[in-house]
């Protein structure tokens, strides 16, 4: 079966058509730019990069757009606070979510359009509003008649009435019916401005994405992406501006991304409650990440969870030492399973699925050492947008390090040293062929190895293994020379 998504608008599976052939042109809420990224908006792009990479691999040629909300309350409020320009806190920002992007392999969308450079795209809609009587304006504020748009609660599948119990008015606002939002605000003093036919002021956040969609997708996108709590009011919002100016249908396919929560509740930076990704990838290694987000589908939420994420990282471990047994990994023609593969992306990005057929994949490996596994594994993770890492040592994996020691004496011709841990090594090397993990012997016998080493004086290659040893988070104190104690700390 061809591609299809779970639409939230309709709330069915749909098989996906693109407007034109061959092209699909993809709009996702990017970031409000007041603060680095948490790992909830590193989620929602992981998932837009999975899309993306399986939309090109079906042979589309993708647009995507990523906005940075760059004017706003939070960000005025921390120009204020900071005493800095609102253009550098949201550069800084910006660049600190790049940069986190491209540690994780996500690639980047075709255009990150910002709010402040579309301010005429914005004005422009605003006033089109204005003339078909869908927006007023009020002392300079400009609010969107949400009565006006008869259609208005179909995403979030909401009646208007049901809506309006709801909502609160700020006390600064006079809107003629509280439903209604801002399209365009009144500049309070020291807040940045431009100016329009209503005065000095700035966008209101839905009318940035829908100016900035239409801009450079046309009137019509083939997919619009975001978080699940962009669905009310702000999607339903762009949707009712987009639809009544143009009166075109705004998207064709709605994905929602879902949250991220810890302790049971949404991470969010405007209540402080999130945890940053930075400091996640001190600790754990980007595709490690990667693979920890794609084992839950894209629109279930994810408890976060430092167990998991080790789980994660354990699994991962035996791919990459699967993987790095091989010394090459020769791209392959016809890779294995790949109607299964097929049918779970196909089947709205069933990632989870996609994973459990890899998983199948290594423990067949491991038991035959099929080179033809290992290829069709390498290719999968190419395409749900691992790093490719299969040529190098898992740096975590004593097992590679040990191999790495006993090919250097028999390189070196050591073997004395070779025949004194031969037993030793037999009944290990059956182990690591199964499980390519670390074991407690493991590190034992390389500390084996050293000690006759440095009893021999070959201090250059005993420091090799104490480097090798730091590479896998092992670290060697010496404690005594002469007896060649030492203590060990694993990180
Ligand atoms: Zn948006």
């Amino acid at each position: 079966m061809g591609l299809r998504f779970l639409n939230t608008l309709s709330g069915k599976l749909e098989n996906f058509k693109p407007i034109n052939n061959g092209e699909v042109g993809i709009y996702s809420c990017g970031m409000t730019v007041q603060g680095p990224p948490h790992i909830g908006h590193i989620r929602a792009a992981l998932n837009r990069d999975v899309l993306v990479r399986w939309l090109k691999y079906l042979g589309y040629k993708v647009t995507s757009v990523e906005n940075f909300t760059d004017v706003d309350d939070k960000i005025i409020q921390k120009q204020k606070a900071y005493k800095k320009d609102w253009r550098i806190i949201a550069q800084e920002n910006i660049d600190k979510y790049l940069q986190v992007c491209d540690q994780l392999n996500i690639e980047r969308a075709t255009v990150y359009p910002r709010a402040s450079q579309h301010i005429e795209e914005i004005i422009n809609l605003v006033q089109g509003l204005v003339d078909k009587g869908y927006g007023y304006e009020k002392k300079g504020d400009v609010y969107y008649r949400v009565r006006n748009f008869t259609t208005y609660g179909r995403l979030s599948k909401k009646s208007i009435d049901e809506l309006k119990s709801g909502v609160r008015i700020e006390p600064s606002e006079e809107k003629d019916d509280p439903l209604d939002f801002a399209l365009w605000k009144a500049a309070k003093a020291d807040e940045p401005f431009w100016f329009s036919p209503w005065g000095k002021g700035r966008p209101g956040w839905h009318i940035e994405c829908s100016a900035m969609s239409m801009h450079y997708l046309g009137k019509t996108l083939d997919i619009h992406t975001g978080g699940e709590d962009l669905i009310f009011p702000h999607h339903e919002n762009e949707i009712a501006q987009s639809e009544a100016a143009t009166g075109q249908q705004f998207v064709r396919y709605w994905l929602h991304t879902g949250w991220v929560t810890l302790g049971g509740e949404k991470m969010s930076k405007s209540t402080g409650h999130f945890l940053l990704i930075d400091e996640l990838l001190k600790e754990y290694r980007p595709n490690v990440v990667r693979l920890y987000l794609l084992k839950t589908h894209y629109r279930n939420q994810i408890e976060f969870s430092r167990a998991r994420l080790d789980e994660a990282k354990s699994a991962y471990l035996r791919i990459q030492t699967f993987l790095s047994s091989f010394k090459e990994l020769p791209d392959i023609e016809k890779p294995l399973m790949l109607e299964e593969f097929s049918e779970a992306m196909n089947d709205d990005l069933n990632t989870p699925r996609v994973l459990g057929i890899i998983y199948d994949l290594i423990k067949k490996g491991y038991e035959t050492s099929d080179i033809d596994i290992a290829c069709t594994v390498k290719y999968y993770l190419r395409i749900l947008g691992f790093r490719d890492e299969s040529t190098e040592p898992p740096f975590e994996s004593v097992s590679v390090t040990l191999k790495e020691i006993i090919k250097k004496l028999e390189d070196d011709g050591r073997q004395n040293i070779l025949d004194e841990i031969k037993d030793e090594l037999w009944k290990m090397y059956g182990n690591f062929r199964r499980a390519g993990d670390v074991f407690p012997g493991m590190v034992d016998l390389i500390l084996r190895i050293r000690n006759i080493l440095r009893k021999e004086k070959d201090y250059s290659f005993a420091d090799y293994i104490r480097s090798r040893l730091a590479d896998t988070g092992i670290q060697i104190q010496d404690i005594n020379l002469d007896k060649s104690t030492y203590r060990l700390e694993v990180r």
